[in-house]
């Protein structure tokens, strides 16, 4: 079987390039774009992870600051020493007390955040008071003596209570005596703003974008930064502790506290959290796309003298198989077509016919009206053929005055009525020229095949319409003469 020559395209060229682009972007998009988009935004997730780790220590230093000093004041043996002994019956009150308050009083001027100390009896009424004593305290905030069993010395944290325009935590520690036993306890007031501080501490570019609190582990909400605008990430907080949905671009995160059974929790605005990554990374894809278009460009302009040798070797091959006249295929090209069909035919055994027309009496055209008329006259029958023709049709100019059409698919009875339809509608269209309406009529030989696997040659194919188009001449002009080839004919006929 012969090769079948290469034929280069320009669509080709535009499909290889076009494709290579959309390759190009792909790999970009998946290999650098995707990837980084991905590390971007876990290495935001690092930063609410450090956020909240930070703002837990923070929280939890304060917080071991003031159980450090309730340990400290409770620890304290002179004033235990008195406050046995008067339990013991052996000193009386306000002696204890002329004792005891000047001590105390120096613990609350050598720390700042502790307010007042209140020292309660082991039966809990009050026996030393220094300092700030807003009365009467919350119900909450009450000191007992620990239960049997729980932790020696340890500090219980109730608060915040507001105070008098203050934030204020207590801290119920126990008091030993030297046997180990209970005497008693210290109620100690702390201001609350160190905590409050540390949360209103700015996290991240805008001040709402990650918003902290401290909340207890059965959902009560005890630290909160003041402001308008953490009341948003507050209520979504508040509907997440209760339950609720909590509604979209929101992210809660929460860490738990040592000491105490506390959480810091993280209330995280998504949409601003990322606004900067996602700024970031537009720009950076729109820097891959200008980048990315410009080497389409690029490429484009380097192959721009093969794409125009292309165009131009596509128009040079149209023009040589066009007549100039009317834009139907010429003589030469219509030997190729032919064959091409008789192959066509022989291999799928499918019919076709060719037709064969030319003009009555063309002569007398040129004649009376002159070469250009008769050029009009050419031109116009050309635009009836197109129109009658069939996309499939193959028309052209075969000689001067002559045309022919090649018919795929098209069996005799087919081929005979196309042929006698062609002839009335040339009759019926005539030629508008200085007003005058110039008939014309043609005279048509048609040849049909039947598609047999040897068929006849290009040869005896022109010969056979050709006699067919004679046939009509000499029988009156203006009429159709069809030969039907349904056997083999032999070679050399
Ligand atoms: P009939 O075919 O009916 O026998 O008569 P006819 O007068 O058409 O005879 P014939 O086919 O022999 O004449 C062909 C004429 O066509 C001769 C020539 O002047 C004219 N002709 C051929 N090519 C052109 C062309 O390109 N332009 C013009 N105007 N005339 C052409
Ligand atoms: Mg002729
Ligand atoms: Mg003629």
């Amino acid at each position: 079987m012969p090769l079948k020559p290469f034929r280069p395209s320009i669509a080709l060229v535009y499909l290889v390039l076009g494709g290579s682009f959309a390759l190009l972007s792909l790999t970009f998009y998946v290999a650098g774009f995707q990837p980084l988009a991905e590390r971007l935004r876990e290495a935001h997730g690092q930063i609410i992870d450090h956020t909240l780790d930070s703002t837990r220590w923070l929280v939890q230093g304060a917080l071991d600051r003031h159980i450090a000093l309730a340990r400290q004041t409770a620890s304290r043996s002179a004033i235990r020493q008195q406050q046995v002994r008067y339990l013991a019956g052996k000193m009386d009150l306000a002696d204890l007390r002329a004792f005891a308050n000047p001590k105390l009083r120096d613990a609350l001027k050598a720390n700042e955040e502790l307010l007042g100390i209140r020292r309660l009896g082991p039966d809990g009424t009050p026996l030393l008071q220094v300092g700030w004593s807003p009365d009467p305290l919350p119900e909450a905030s009450r000191c007992t003596l620990p239960e049997t069993g729980d932790q020696e010395g340890g500090v219980r944290i109730h608060g915040p209570f507001p105070l008098k325009g203050r934030q204020v935590l207590v801290y119920c520690s126990p008091l030993h005596g030297p046997g180990g036993e209970r005497i008693g306890m210290d109620q100690l007031l702390m201001d609350a703003a160190p905590v409050q501080e540390i949360l209103e501490t700015p996290h991240g570019e805008d001040p709402d974008t990650v918003t902290l609190g401290v909340v207890t582990a059965d959902g009560r909400l005890l630290f909160w930064p003041r402001g308008a605008i953490y009341q948003d990430a507050r209520q979504r907080l508040q509907a997440h502790l209760a339950g609720n949905p909590i509604g979209d671009g929101i992210h809660i995160h929460y860490r738990p506290l040592a000491s105490v059974d506390w959480r810091i929790y993280g209330v995280v605005h998504t949409r601003a959290f990322f606004a900067e990554t996602n700024r970031q990374l537009w720009r950076l894809s729109g820097l891959l796309a200008i980048l990315a278009a410009l080497i389409f460009v690029a490429k484009i302009l380097a192959l721009r003298p093969i794409i125009r040798a292309l165009t131009q070797m596509h128009h040079l091959t149209e023009r040589a198989h066009r007549d100039g006249m009317t834009g139907l295929f010429n003589h030469a090209h219509m030997q190729q077509l032919i064959d091409r069909e008789i192959e066509r035919s022989q291999r799928y055994h499918s019919p076709f016919s060719i037709l064969m027309m030319d003009i009555d009496h063309f002569k007398e055209i040129n004649d009376t009206h002159g070469h250009p008329v008769g050029d009009a006259f050419l031109r116009h029958i050309a635009r009836i053929l197109k129109d009658w023709a069939r996309t499939s049709d193959l028309a052209a100019r075969y000689g001067g005055e002559e045309f022919m059409v090649i018919l795929p698919e098209t069996d005799p009875h087919g081929a005979l009525s196309m042929a006698e339809r062609l002839r009335e509608e040339i009759a019926r269209q005539p030629l508008e020229h200085r007003g005058q309406k110039l008939k014309i009529t043609v005279s048509i030989g048609v040849v049909s095949c039947a598609g047999k696997a040897v068929g006849p040659s290009r040869t005896q194919l022109v010969r056979a319409v050709d006699d067919a188009l004679y046939t009509s001449k000499r029988g009156g002009r203006d009429r159709v003469t069809q030969t039907v080839i349904d056997t083999a004919i032999p070679a050399g006929a």
